[in-house]
């Protein structure tokens, strides 16, 4: 599933692409990729709009439009934005943006977990803010979280999260979308093995120095991702169908029964919050009951 590193990278390629391109028309072919909305609905609003950026919020692709709109896409497990003449599975094309230069940006998604919204594009950088009502039906990207790699993540602000929800396991935190945007598991475990934190510590319990080490790995493990152009475990491809090269550098992801690159010690993997999970026995203690 595209986290951060993946989804910044299909961003920036995206930018170069599409930006400046006027929208002439929108197709779905999956029933639900707009929902709630119908088809027509987001396709009248895209029709005759100018991509004005490409950027990420969170996990999300946003492609900002003139006129203060901006177009959402969320990749889920399977999505892919591919443009021109990338090659795509037409099975698995679920929708397509034409522009009037006669180019197209197509969505092909095998899972059909992905969706698109357009929505107004100052809800996106509100950060963190729940409005009223019950949580599970806002839309997600209606109350992101801190982005991790934004001047306002600090050791500060992480020590404050912390101290916010002290009874949270950290690795499960670290993945709550409404407090830290765009990491997901891998970055999570990458980044826990690296500061020597056991995914299950309750986040109270971290001490000042731990908080400060988590940071440093939090920011380290995205960075390299980002560098490496994302993380291809499986499915993951960018703007242009090529792979990442991420996975050729996890530490610990997806190494159960391999030595620590720290310390030698066999990884092990678990089951945390319901997602695998890798960790050093020696590096990372296991927390008292
Ligand atoms: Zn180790």
């Amino acid at each position: 599933m595209p986290e951060l590193p993946e989804v910044e990278t299909i961003a920036r390629q995206l930018r170069g692409l599409v930006v400046d391109r006027t929208i002439s028309e929108f197709e779905s072919r999956w029933v639900r990729l707009t929902e709630p909305e119908p088809a027509e609905v987001v396709g009248a609003r895209l029709r005759g709009r100018r991509i004005s950026d490409v950027r990420r919020r969170g996990k999300f692709v946003v492609f900002d439009l003139d006129g203060g709109e901006a177009l959402v896409v969320s990749l889920r497990m399977t999505g892919k934005l591919l443009y021109g003449a990338a090659d795509v599975d037409e099975r698995y094309v679920r929708g397509e943006i034409r522009f009037e230069d006669g180019t197209a940006l197509r969505f092909s998604d095998t899972r059909k977990f992905g969706r698109m919204a357009v929505i107004d594009a100052a809800t996106l950088d509100r950060r963190g803010a729940l409005p009223p009502g019950p949580r599970s039906r806002r839309p997600l990207h209606a109350s992101l979280g801190q982005e991790p790699l934004a001047r306002g993540f600090t050791v500060t602000w992480l020590r404050a999260l912390v101290r916010r929800r002290p009874r949270a396991a950290i690795k499960v935190l670290l993945l709550d979308q409404r407090a830290i945007a765009g990491i997901g598991n891998i970055y999570a475990i990458e980044a826990l093995w690296r500061a020597q934190i056991h995914p299950l510590r309750k986040a109270g319990s971290l001490r000042a120095d731990e908080i400060a080490r988590l940071h440093e790995a939090i920011r380290w493990a995205l960075r390299k991702g980002i560098r490496l152009g994302g993380a291809s475990p499986s499915d993951y491809v960018d703007a242009r169908g090529n792979k990442g090269r991420m996975q050729r550098e996890f530490q610990v992801y997806s190494r159960a029964g391999e030595p620590c690159p720290r310390c030698g010690r066999a990884i092990v993997r678990t089951v945390v919050g319901g997602r695998g999970t890798f960790h050093c026995p020696r590096c990372q203690r296991t927390p008292r009951a």
